[in-house]
């Protein structure tokens, strides 16, 4: 497959590589929003956030949390956001799950997105679909 995630894993790729274990793997993301903008992946491919298991998922999360705060003081950083783009109408432009994080400073912060307004009882309808879609796969959740 041809995926430049997978070849930075497998070190087919060069990446400025800050933090690494059997699991997963850390490097600087090239076009940074900030300085320190880093990038954590699985070394096993999923292609995003839906497909990737839930225990590597946790794994990677728990990661996150160190890593972040580990680059926070690094940086001296006030803030960061860690994100997750999945699909291309998201901005997902490698289809390797991976999250960022970007060390983020007072003032700085320029990715705040448009917000639109619910019409009346649109919140509600909403909401409810969103309900129905969660009771739905709710044995999963328990399982
Ligand atoms: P996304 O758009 O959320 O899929 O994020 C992909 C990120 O990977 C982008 O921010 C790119 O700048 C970054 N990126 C792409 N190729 C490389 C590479 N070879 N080394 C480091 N970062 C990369
Ligand atoms: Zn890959």
């Amino acid at each position: 497959m041809d995926c430049i995630f997978c070849e930075i894993a497998s070190k087919d790729s060069e990446a400025e590589i800050v933090f690494e274990n059997e699991k997963f793997i850390a490097f600087l993301d090239i076009n940074p929003i900030n300085y320190g903008h880093t990038l954590i992946i699985p070394k096993v491919h999923y292609d995003n956030f839906l497909t990737m298991p839930v225990e590597e998922l946790t794994a990677m999360t728990k990661l996150g949390q160190y890593l972040a705060g580990s680059i926070k003081r690094a940086l001296k950083a006030d803030g960061f956001n860690i994100i997750s783009n999945n699909g291309l109408s998201a901005g997902q432009s490698v289809f390797h799950f991976h999250y960022h994080i970007i060390p983020r400073y007072d003032n700085d912060f320029q990715m705040r997105p448009r917000t639109i307004e619910y019409k009346s009882s649109e919140i509600e309808s909403y909401a409810e679909k969103i309900r129905e879609s969660i009771l739905k796969y709710e044995s999963l959740l328990n399982g």
